[in-house]
């Protein structure tokens, strides 16, 4: 089957070009390099810590952020370096809820006059129509034809994420970008978020790419993960596979957090120390050596591949040596360092 979307190679610098006190400041590299491919239906959840890039990443994909390398195919056909209105157009399929549900209504217009101004913007010109549209798409996400009277400050955070969905489905998106989507939500709204998310990608065939730094969110919700870490994807396989055996040590450490998530498995994986280099001044080899208890001197050198390893794809040179199955990494008992 075609992929709905394939990322290939995709690099983005952010900055670089301001001056300040006669020096240059360096770009950042949010994105490096980055490859996946997304079928039609899937839920491909993107995770890292804040900074990695997982939402430059989403943006540029959705022709937000203009890439300095790579490309992005939609059903095989390329739509990075086309004209601004070309590129809208084939965009249109794809669309973004952002992470801060009530930040994109102007607290002055009803929710009905915005989500039909949306439809104004992409051209539906018949005003029956766009009212049918919205008031489709208002009970598809369960709330009744008169939120469409009301404004955004008179919902809740949970209501908020309903009337931010119902906005891009009027526009009948194929793709859609959840960035954080349940973040500042308690358990039992999430819960409500995320069967909501499940509703809707079956009635409107949705694929998702469903950004994340919340591990278990992501493992009840995707079928497919990729870890990113400064800007590269570090690891990338089914979601079962990555919970129950994560195979890169960035995974291993994050999934050592969250024990509940991970079982025995990982708990021998030291927990992550420290911060992440800048994204500025990358040290050279592979971005996670500096953090990382099983780092040599070749891992300081050269920056690994994303290449196979089993039902998984890693970009470790250690990748062989760490059996995602066992209960233990070889190494991290003598590469940790002394306590104390
Ligand atoms: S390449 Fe080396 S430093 Fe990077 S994750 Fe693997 S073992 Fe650690």
């Amino acid at each position: 089957m075609t992929p709905i979307l394939e990322v290939e190679d995709l690099s983005v610098a952010l900055g670089g070009r301001k001056r300040w006190i006669g020096r240059s400041i360096p770009p950042v590299q949010a994105v490096r390099g980055v490859s996946l491919a997304v079928a039609p239906g899937e839920v491909l959840g993107i995770v890292g810590e804040s900074g990695c890039g997982k939402t430059t990443l989403g943006r540029a994909i959705l022709g937000l952020q203009r890439e300095s390398g790579g490309r992005i195919l939609l059903d095989g056909a390329p739509v990075s370096g086309l004209a601004p209105q070309a590129a809208r157009r084939a965009r249109n399929a794809i669309h973004y809820v952002h992470q801060d549900a009530g930040a994109s209504l102007d607290p002055w217009w009803s929710i009905g006059r915005a989500l039909e101004e949306a439809l104004v913007v992409q051209g539906v010109r018949d005003r029956a129509e766009r009212q049918a549209r919205v008031a489709e798409v208002l009970e598809a996400v369960g709330l009744d034809a008169a939120a469409g009277r009301r404004y955004p400050h008179e919902f809740s955070g949970g209501q908020l994420r309903r009337v931010a969905l119902a906005r891009i489905l009027a526009l009948r998106p194929r793709i859609v970008v959840l960035d954080e989507p349940t973040s500042g939500l308690d358990m039992s709204v999430q819960a409500m978020v995320l069967t909501l998310l499940r509703d809707l990608q079956a009635r409107y065939g949705l694929t998702y790419l469903f950004i994340s730094h919340d591990l278990s969110v992501v493992r009840r919700f995707c079928d497919r993960v990729a870890i990113m870490y400064l800007g590269r994807i570090v690891e990338q396989a089914p979601t079962v596979r990555i919970f129950a055996a994560p195979a890169h040590p960035y995974t291993r450490s994050l999934l050592a957090a969250a024990p509940r998530l991970s079982g025995r498995r990982v708990e021998a994986a030291p927990a992550l120390q420290g911060e992440p280099p800048s994204a500025a001044r990358l040290p050279p080899g592979c971005a996670f050596a500096p953090r990382c208890a099983l780092a040599e001197d070749r891992c300081r050198a050269i920056d690994p591949p994303l290449a196979p390893h089993g039902a998984t794809q890693v970009a470790c040179h250690r990748a062989a040596e760490i059996d995602p199955d066992a209960a233990t990494t070889p190494g991290y008992a003598t590469a940790l360092p002394p306590a104390g």
